[in-house]
């Protein structure tokens, strides 16, 4: 099915193919009625409608279910109906013409419906095939078509007349395909522009992402984090509180004076995972340089804040521990943000907290919430 809109990628191509299916299947479900028409009129009169018109309606509806029910059938399922219906039509034009008893009834009999249906036939073909292939397919259809059509009609009485009304047919045939060519080859181009776009969109996507992650640990960075908190400071309100946790590591200059610069790059990469893993879904945590780390906690008011806090003081030293045999504690600044508060106002608020957790002995939780009194939480 996917030369039916020859899309390679993305989630546009596939909504585009999935609309072509519906619609091929809806124009199939349009004519099994028409068939069915023309089967009770004219079934008992000509015995190619009464025995060739009922596999030709069954074939078409088996199509129509596998282009909805079975979308991956598509592309080879409708090669293998197309050749059996333009294989169809080319016994009932021949054996039409050399059953009639004159040239122009035969010519009569084949005026508009199966001549017609080559057509159609033509233009399916450039539906589910790649430009190059229907080409080829339908030249030799529509040439194999206009040989038997012209060497029938020649058998008859005065069927060299209509020799030259078949050589045009075949001629129409061929202009025909010339057109379809151009409009397969524009739709070919149209598909190849919008892989370019969708790779284009997936490339700045993932630019997005790069600019807005921290390269050592893979959480968010500054950039990412001053977005947030702008974003929040328009949100923030009575039933809207957002909390700012600000944390730096307690004595990070020893680890990697005694163990060494990858090692502390390994702690730092640690901390960033047991910070992401202790969070709840919806806060950010992001690092803002060097061992400092900052969590944006949406609709977490103070008190859950400062339990958040709580919960991260533990659950660090205790994850490096296991991890690197290394305790390494941190020192907390807790606040609230204010509405319309900047960026860098907020961050500085909760630097100055986190700078009282140092000097009252790190590994430790300062608050700073104006209607919450000042605690300090000691080490367990
Ligand atoms: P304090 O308890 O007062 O915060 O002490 P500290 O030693 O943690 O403070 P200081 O700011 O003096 O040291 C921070 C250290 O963090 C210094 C620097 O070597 C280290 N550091 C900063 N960025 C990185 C990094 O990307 N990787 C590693 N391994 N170390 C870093
Ligand atoms: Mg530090
Ligand atoms: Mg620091």
């Amino acid at each position: 099915m996917d030369h039916l809109v020859a899309l390679p990628t993305g989630r546009r191509a596939d909504d585009l193919a999935r609309l072509a299916r519906r619609i091929v299947a809806l124009g199939i479900a349009v004519c099994a009625p028409v068939l069915v028409g023309i089967w009770l009129t004219d079934g008992t009169d000509d015995r190619w409608v009464r025995w060739g018109y009922p596999p030709l309606a069954a074939a078409l509806l088996g199509f129509a279910w596998i282009l909805v029910a079975r979308p991956t059938w598509a592309a080879r399922a409708a090669v293998v109906t197309l050749v059996g219906i333009e294989a169809w039509w080319l016994v009932m034009i021949s054996g039409r013409v050399a059953q009639a008893p004159d040239a122009a009834t035969a010519w009569a009999s084949l005026l508009p419906t199966p001549l017609l249906d080559v057509v159609v036939c033509l233009a399916v073909g450039f539906l589910f095939q790649r430009t190059r292939t229907a080409l080829v397919h339908g030249g030799i259809y529509a040439t194999l078509v206009t040989v038997v059509l012209a060497a029938e009609l020649g058998r008859h009485p005065g069927g060299t007349d209509l020799f030259w009304p078949s050589v045009r047919y075949g001629v129409y045939l061929w202009v025909f395909l010339g057109l379809l060519l151009v409009l397969s080859r524009a739709k070919e181009h149209f598909a190849a522009a919008m892989a370019d776009v969708a790779r284009s969109d997936a490339a700045a996507a993932r630019m997005r992402e790069i600019a807005h992650m921290d390269e050592l640990t893979g959480i968010a960075n500054r950039r990412r984090l001053v977005d947030e908190l702008g974003h929040q400071a328009g949100l923030v309100g009575p039933d809207h509180p957002v909390s700012v946790l600000y944390f730096d590591l307690d004595h990070f200059k020893q680890v990697n004076d005694t163990y060494g610069h990858d090692v502390g790059d390994q702690v730092l990469r640690l901390v960033a995972q047991i910070t992401a893993g202790t969070v709840r879904d919806g806060d950010l945590p992001a690092r803002l340089g060097g061992e400092e780390f900052v969590v944006v906690a949406p609709a977490a008011d103070h008190e859950s804040a400062l339990a958040l806090a709580e919960r991260l003081r533990f659950a660090l030293p205790q994850g490096l521990e296991l991890e690197v045999r290394l305790r390494v504690t941190a020192s907390f600044g807790v606040t609230q943000l204010e509405p319309a508060e900047s960026a860098d106002a907020v961050l500085r608020r909760v630097d100055e907290l986190m700078y009282l957790a140092k000097l009252g002995g790190r590994d430790r939780v300062q608050s700073g919430a104006p209607d919450v009194p000042d605690r300090s939480h000691s080490p367990a």
